[in-house]
């Protein structure tokens, strides 16, 4: 794979653009990541008061399909990235026609869809040894009489939209899946059989369109009610094969997807220790913010690279961490709606301490305000200053 076209590099005059879909949290910190490396960065959101709109250079405050605001985006922008997995891939590929745009339009919309990606990973099985969890596509109540016994128990998902366990019914049998599919009110939805969790992990893998590629450290990830709650990088659940084994899967798949940008890949460790894979974010992810103070080359940084045509950055890990994430909860005295502010001059106390938070106005219970990422010499050092900090905050681990 060859691509001909010359780097966007940076300062050249005028001042070279790289736009954005979306203006969270990842978007943020791409902008951040953007500027250090001297670009400016255009972001396109709704939302005015979004937590990438504070940090970019320019707002496009407009709908993510809006066609003049588009326009102006690809005009504007040397390169088009996406921050957010729900961006219309009809947007991406409109942006296309004006702008290069990493990833594109069909890898997005692969990843937007829960089906798509199954029988895409199921493709790549052969060659990248993993399958996902057996499923059955559920898009009416006849499809439910014929779901095999085999899969339940089981968890019903809707094929798009899901985020942070949202959009998901655990379902022990038939009957539970009929009414959990009731409450989806007939969007098309698929159930996957519950598969025995020993552990979760994640990788980040990086392609540039010359097709050089990279794969990150494995991250250990635990969730709690459906959210990320901690990424830690060694994790104490990975097997070497296991790590080989994943990170050659996600270097498969964004060879078999010609990606370019960053990628991120879920898997589950069995407990019989087998591996399966579970979905993909088609841009840099939440259990990836650890690369921001733990390795030579942040994911954010990385995305950059990747879509100013660059060389791809060292993913070498030089410090073992731990990734916290800070939720709105933190906000409220216990379990009341009395307001608080979290102790950070305490946490910030603690050693290998490093505190990101998103400009968020309003904190809300669940909502992602921000993270906390410990590094240490060793993993136990930063296990103890992940723990000393959940104490400080009423975190109960
Ligand atoms: P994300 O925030 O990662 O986008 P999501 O809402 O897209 O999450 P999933 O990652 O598919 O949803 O599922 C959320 C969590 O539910 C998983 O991290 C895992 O803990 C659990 N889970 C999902 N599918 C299965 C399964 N087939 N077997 C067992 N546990 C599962
Ligand atoms: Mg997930």
């Amino acid at each position: 794979m060859s691509d001909a076209r010359p780097p966007f590099l940076p300062c050249a005059e005028p001042a070279t653009w790289l736009g954005v879909m979306g203006g969270g949290q990842l978007g943020r910190m791409f902008v951040h990541a953007a500027q250090a490396m001297g670009y400016k960065v255009i972001v396109l959101e709704p939302d005015a008061s979004c937590p990438a709109g504070h940090a970019a250079d320019r707002l496009l405050c407009a709908p993510y399909a809006d066609p003049a605001a588009l326009a102006e985006l690809a005009a504007q922008s040397a390169a088009v990235t996406t921050e957010f997995e729900n961006v219309p891939a009809q947007s991406l590929a409109a942006l296309a026609a004006g702008a290069v745009v990493a990833p594109s339009a069909h890898c997005v919309s692969i990843a937007q869809d829960r089906i798509a990606e199954k029988r895409f990973f199921t493709d790549c099985a052969a060659a990248s040894g993993v399958l996902p969890a057996p499923y059955r596509a559920v898009e009416t109540d006849a499809d439910i009489v014929h779901l095999p016994d085999a899969l339940f128990p089981g968890i019903l998902k809707t094929v798009r939209l899901g985020y942070d366990g949202k959009g998901q019914a655990r379902v022990a049998n038939r009957e539970e899946a009929r009414a959990a599919f009731a409450g989806m009110k007939g969007v098309p939805c698929v159930l996957e059989k519950m598969l025995p969790l020993a552990c979760e992990i994640s990788v980040l893998a990086a392609r540039g369109a010359n097709g050089q590629s990279v794969v990150y450290p494995i991250a250990q990830n635990v969730h709690r009610d459906g959210i990320l709650f901690s990424t830690t990088v060694p994790g104490p659940g990975v097997s070497d094969a296991n790590a080989e084994k994943a990170q050659g899967a996600a270097l498969e798949f964004i060879r078999r997807l010609d990606y370019v940008g960053v990628l991120c890949i879920e898997f589950f460790v069995l407990t019989d220790g087998s591996l399966a894979v579970n979905e993909m974010a088609p841009r840099p992810h939440n259990s990836g913010h650890y690369t921001i103070d733990a390795c030579v080359t942040s994911q954010f940084a990385q995305q950059v690279r990747a879509m100013a045509g660059l060389p791809l950055g060292d993913v070498r890990q030089h410090s073992p961490a731990i990734m916290l994430n800070i939720l709105g909860d933190l906000w409220f005295e216990g379990e009341s709606d009395q307001p608080r502010e979290p102790a950070w001059d305490q946490v910030l106390a603690l050693p290998g301490a490093n505190l990101h938070l998103y400009g968020k106005e309003d904190a809300r219970r669940g909502r992602k305000m921000g993270h906390v990422t410990f590094v240490a010499p060793t993993p136990e050092q930063a296990q103890a200053s992940m723990r000393a900090a959940c104490e400080i905050l009423g975190i109960a681990v």
